[in-house]
Parts: structure tokens; C-alpha cells; sequence
């Protein structure tokens, strides 16, 4: 299976200014789409035209949610805290989705995995990103398997999701992670960049690997508190 490493493209400055401009359609936003709704409820319109305006504001709405998480470097509050808690959390907030869908999430947590210093309620967007894309790359069912581990002598942690889904063609492989490269109708294409800037901003990497027909495996490996 090739390696790809998610693209690094150095995007800060672009981002900050994103984030901002995120920040003020949002606002219009939210107000649009309430309008829209109140339309589709009062019936003398055409509501297949709204259906497809709500579609479209919720997809601008989660452009911007994610573009969002470029914003404020500031005042980070980075807390310790258990990798398998927070792995847990992820897939039980993750198992009634994969579940409808035919999904069976299986895991095996090392005991006592260790702890980390993070931004908690960002590194669970990440691996919900990551479980997410499994359970879209599977609509007819299949399996994931998520791991923690510690390697390179306790020093690190190595957080692992696999899915037995479609994999990534070769051809589009050195596009995944590039912003708005989607192969989804309605994706934002952000999800992995996204990631990929969460997991390195906890001084860790994400690695992708995928093999055609067989499927997918989304590694970050982040250091561990206290290491040296
Ligand atoms: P989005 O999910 O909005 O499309 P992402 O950045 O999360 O954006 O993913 C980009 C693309 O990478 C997806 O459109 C898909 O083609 C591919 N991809 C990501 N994860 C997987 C996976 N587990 N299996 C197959 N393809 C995947
Ligand atoms: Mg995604």
C-alpha cells in the first residue's frame, strides 16, 4: 500500500483570512436558512426549490464550520488527558451512525494508554473526520477498526482507524487532503486539511494509506506527556 502523506501546503495566512470571512457569513447565514424554513412550512411556495436552497445554505454552513477551525491561535488550552477516554468517547458518539449503516466498529485499546496533552474537543473533531469518511466510504455496510497503542518506547501514541471500504484510486491518492478535493457530492473536501492541521498543531503527523478494493487506514501519532 503507498503512503500519502496529507498535503502540506503552508496555509496560515490564507486561513486566518478564511477564517475571518467564515466568521462574517455566518451570521447571513443562519438567517437565510431560517427564512427558507419558515417558507417551506407555510406551503404557497415551491418546496422542492427550497429543499434544494436549505441543501445548499447547510452545505455553505459546514464550509465554514470548518474553515472556522483555522481560526483564534490564540489562548489554546491544551489539557492532559487519556488517549482511550477520549478514542472512547469518539466511537461511542459514532457507533448509532455506523450502525445504521450497517457498520460494526471494533477496537482494541491498549491498557493503561497513555496520556496526552490536547485540545480535547479538537482532536475528537479529528477522529470523528476520520471515523466519518469510513462510514460514507461504506454505504452498504463494513467494518472499522480503531486502535491505541503506545510506540517508540512509550514515547508516543499511535491512534489508528481502518475501514474495509472502496479505498482511494491511485489516480486521485495525491489529491486527498489538497482543500476542497472531494469525491462527494455533497463533502467539503476540508475534512482531512482540516485534520491534518489539528494533529500538527498537537506536534503529532497523520498518515493516510489506502489500497484500492481493500480499504483505508488513517494514522496520527502524537507525542505522549511527559515525553522526552
Ligand atoms: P470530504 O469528506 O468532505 O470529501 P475529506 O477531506 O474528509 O473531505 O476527504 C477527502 C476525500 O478523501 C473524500 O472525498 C474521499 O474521496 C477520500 N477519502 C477520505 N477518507 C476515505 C476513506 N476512508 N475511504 C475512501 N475514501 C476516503
Ligand atoms: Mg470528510
Amino acid at each position: 500500500a503507498d503512503e500519502l502523506l496529507v498535503k502540506s501546503e503552508r496555509l496560515s495566512a490564507v486561513g486566518e483570512m478564511a477564517a475571518g470571512i467564515a466568521h462574517e457569513i455566518r451570521n447571513p447565514l443562519t438567517t437565510l436558512k431560517g427564512f427558507v424554513q419558515l417558507m417551506q412550512s407555510s406551503q404557497n411556495m415551491e418546496n422542492f426549490y427550497l429543499a434544494v436552497m436549505r441543501d445548499e445554505f447547510e452545505r455553505i454552513e459546514s464550509i465554514l464550520n470548518e474553515l472556522l477551525v483555522f481560526a483564534r491561535p490564540t489562548a489554546r488550552v491544551l489539557e492532559r488527558y487519556n488517549c482511550a477516554h477520549l478514542v472512547q468517547e469518539v466511537i461511542d458518539l459514532m457507533t448509532p451512525q455506523a450502525t445504521l449503516q450497517n457498520i460494526l466498529i471494533s477496537h482494541s485499546i491498549e491498557i493503561g494508554s497513555l496520556d496526552i496533552m490536547c485540545e480535547k474537543s479538537r482532536l475528537k473533531q479529528v477522529l470523528v473526520n476520520v471515523i466519518k469518511n469510513a462510514i460514507e466510504a461504506m454505504p452498504n455496510g463494513g467494518q472499522i477498526d480503531i486502535y491505541v497503542r503506545a510506540v517508540d518506547e512509550q514515547q508516543s501514541v499511535s491512534i489508528g482507524v481502518r475501514d474495509n471500504g472502496p479505498g482511494i484510486p491511485a489516480e486521485v491518492a495525491g489529491r486527498i487532503g489538497e482543500p476542497f478535493y472531494t469525491t462527494k457530492g455533497t463533502g467539503t473536501g476540508l475534512g482531512l486539511m482540516v485534520s491534518r492541521k489539528i494533529v500538527e498543531a498537537h506536534q503529532g503527523i497523520l498518515r493516510i494509506q489506502s489500497e484500492e478494493g481493500r480499504g483505508t487506514h488513517v494514522e496520527m501519532i502524537l507525542p505522549v506527556h511527559g515525553a522526552q
